[in-house]
């Protein structure tokens, strides 16, 4: 029985929040705050549970964090509004003594680059605390590290190569919109690409390297090669991996609208002076694209997100290895008013809460999620709208993309 408190009433923080609701068992009161509280009110009255309140807060400021934190003394806050928030998140929960989860790393406002090292900078100070912080606890970063976690600890003795893919062959019915925060989305597509080989990074162009992959019940989609964050953590805790690499779909009418956006400047990150007043082009965009997290009432199809693993089993004996989920948007919208993508984020935070709250994932410092043992993840994600499935010894397609 315990008292969590989330950060952010978007499409994740929702799903966040039903999710907690449905497992009172473990979270027997959910405070959820946001910037805007009206929508932490529209959240809680679909939800409809004596357990859950709704709070505001502005979460740039830690000082107004600090306050939130100390009305409502949760177990673990659940960070979930933007990636530019971790960093006051985590030092409020420092001052206030309360364990951290969240699901994107951190990322500077005006600068389109993440890396875990801002958040990894303050695991001595966590662990003093005697505090747990999970980073990056949604689906990819996520589940992506705990299949890897899994596949290690049940299938390899030396993993060789990665490749997460994922998938969305969903139709909104939308011309142009992006499935989660559209400033989040379009920072992190158009920037270079990067995979992981023999010790190195290498850089490519913005979506210059891409293949047809086949997806299970889906069939093949132009798959192309961006940089995520997981591979950053997956490759240090899991060194024997050589090669690690990361796929996402696209449309082409997404690509050229995409291409558009970024040929006209509308996807610049810095100020420009429109009429006497500052505006940020891509902060402008989102305003006038779809919201994400009204996308879900029409949107059919699936997701398939999984990883591609090549290596050693525990004979020695060379294994090619997929384990993936697929979530169709319908279900997901049926059972929490959002499409899969906010679903597939949302669910494995709960799920990820609820393995620090039963004492499962505490550990004094600041971790990646590959880091805890997958075992009683992995037995809560098909229980809680997440299965998974295995396909053992066929060809993952990866090794012959150059
Ligand atoms: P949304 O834009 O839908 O929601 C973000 C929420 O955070 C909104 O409620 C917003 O409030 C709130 N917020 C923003 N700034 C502040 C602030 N300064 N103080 C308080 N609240 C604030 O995003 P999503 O729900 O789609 O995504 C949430 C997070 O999940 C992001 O960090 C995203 O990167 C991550 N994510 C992770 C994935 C994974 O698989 N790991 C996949 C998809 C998303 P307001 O409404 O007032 O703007």
């Amino acid at each position: 029985m315990a008292k969590v408190l989330i950060i952010g009433a978007g499409g994740v923080g929702t799903v966040v929040a039903h999710k907690c609701a449905q497992n009172p068992q473990v979270f027997s009161e959910i405070v959820i705050a946001s910037r805007t509280k009206s929508k932490c009110d529209a959240v809680a009255r679909a939800i409809n549970s004596p357990n859950i309140s709704t709070d505001q807060v502005d979460a740039d400021h830690v000082d107004q964090l600090v306050e939130l934190i100390n009305r409502h003394k949760p177990q673990l806050v659940i960070n979930v509004a933007l990636p530019y928030q971790d960093l006051t998140i985590m030092e409020a929960c420092l001052q206030t003594k309360v364990s951290y989860l969240d699901t994107a790393n951190y990322e500077p406002k005006d600068e389109a680059h993440f890396e875990y090292s801002w958040q990894w900078a303050y695991h001595e100070r966590f662990k003093e605390a005697g505090l747990t912080a999970i980073l990056g606890c949604g689906f990819d970063p996520g589940v992506s590290g705990v299949f890897t976690a899994y596949a290690a600890k049940h299938y390899f003795n030396e993993m060789q190569t990665l490749d997460i893919v994922d998938c969305n062959a969903g139709d909104h019915g939308k011309a142009f919109a992006t499935n989660f925060n559209p400033e989040i989305n379009i920072r992190e597509i158009t920037q270079n690409g990067r995979y992981y080989l023999n010790g190195e990074w290498v850089t490519t162009k913005p979506l210059e390297i891409h293949a047809p992959l086949t997806y299970p019940r889906i069939g093949a989609r132009d798959s192309y090669l961006l940089y995520h964050e997981e591979l950053e953590s997956i490759v240090k805790n899991f060194p024997s991996i050589k090669r690690a690499r990361f796929w996402m779909t696209f449309g082409q009418e997404y690509l050229t609208h995409l291409r558009v956006i970024q040929n006209i400047g509308m996807a610049r990150i810095d100020e420009v002076d429109y009429n006497g007043t500052k505006i940020v082009p891509l902060q402008f965009l989102k305003a006038v694209l779809p919201n994400p997290q009204d996308l879900g009432e029409n949107y059919k199809g699936e997701t398939s997100i999984g990883c591609r693993i090549s290596g050693l089993d525990k004979n020695n004996r060379p294994l090619n290895y997929y384990i993936f989920n697929n979530c169709s948007h319908e279900a997901a919208y049926k059972e929490t008013g959002m499409q899969a993508v906010s679903y597939t984020t949302g669910v494995p935070a709960m799920i990820g809460a609820m393995m620090f709250l039963e004492g499962k994932w505490q550990r004094p410092g600041v971790w990646n999620v590959e880091q805890f043992d997958p075992d009683p993840f992995m037995a809560q994600l098909p229980l809680q709208g997440l299965p998974w499935e295995e396909i053992i010894g066929q060809d993952l397609e990866v090794d012959k993309i150059k």
